[in-house]
């Protein structure tokens, strides 16, 4: 009854497409959009992430992974980014839709959860934003994500050490090659000694390149962080 009387004053919409959904769960999604939201999965490379493009077969490390070893650890992202998965993120970010951090949250936490677990990370740090986007926006929103996932996994949330120094454009503007220099020293720590021996889980919402994750990782190992691992709700595919 109560619920019958809360569906009326607050109809529960779907977050992606506004259809009236009776019995949202817990991520607010109608069926059909939830159905089109499908994990990455295996085969992939064991060590940034990337979904070969051929199912079946094995993990493996790939062709650029090999070349030249990421700075991070390892990296794995729930979604690729695309269709609803790709709204969701523009509508978070975008239209300021900070309760959409919540299903977004959960919807990585489904998919990440074992690797995240094999890892056994000691501290979960979002990727900063710089003072001036921070205030343009609002909000950051690998904070907002950041928040729920250290809940869900148990691992302490730092958000005041690992700082954006210098003002970068947004990599979204940029092509792959220039997205590198764009973040090059654009991030420091304020305690370094509190990185030192840990095992750091960075958590951003989308893996582009992997330019900002790359840098942020330079300047972890530089303070002696033992491990980096990072997870991001969405990440760009290819095809
Ligand atoms: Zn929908
Ligand atoms: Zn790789």
């Amino acid at each position: 009854m109560f619920r019958a009387l809360l569906d009326i004053v607050f109809p529960p919409l779907c977050h992606a497409c506004r259809a009236f959904i009776p019995g949202a769960g817990r991520l607010h999604l109608c069926p059909a959009c939830r159905g089109e939201i499908t994990p990455i999965v295996s085969p992939l490379c064991t060590i940034c992430g990337v979904p070969f493009l051929t199912p079946g077969g094995i993990d493996h490390p790939c062709g650029p992974c090999i070349i030249s070893h990421p700075r991070y650890s390892a990296a794995r992202a729930a979604l690729p980014f695309d269709g609803v998965t790709r709204d969701l993120i523009h509508h978070f970010k975008y239209d300021r839709k900070v309760h959409l951090a919540h299903p977004l949250a959960l919807l990585a936490a489904e998919a990440l959860t074992p690797s995240v677990a094999s890892w056994d990370a000691d501290l979960l740090l979002p990727v900063p934003l710089h003072r001036r986007r921070l205030r343009e926006r609002g909000f950051n929103q690998a904070v907002l994500l950041g928040k729920p996932l250290a809940k869900l996994w148990g691992i302490p949330l730092v958000v005041n050490n690992l700082r954006r120094t210098r003002w970068t454009e947004p990599q979204v503007t940029l092509a792959a090659g220039e997205r590198e220099l764009n973040v090059r020293g654009a991030f420091a720590l304020v305690d370094p000694a509190a990185v030192k021996g840990r095992r750091i889980l960075l958590v951003d919402d989308v893996y582009t390149t992997g330019s900002t994750v790359m840098e942020c990782s330079k300047v972890l190992r530089k303070g002696g962080a033992a491990e980096i691992y990072v997870v991001t709700v969405a990440r760009a595919v290819a095809g």
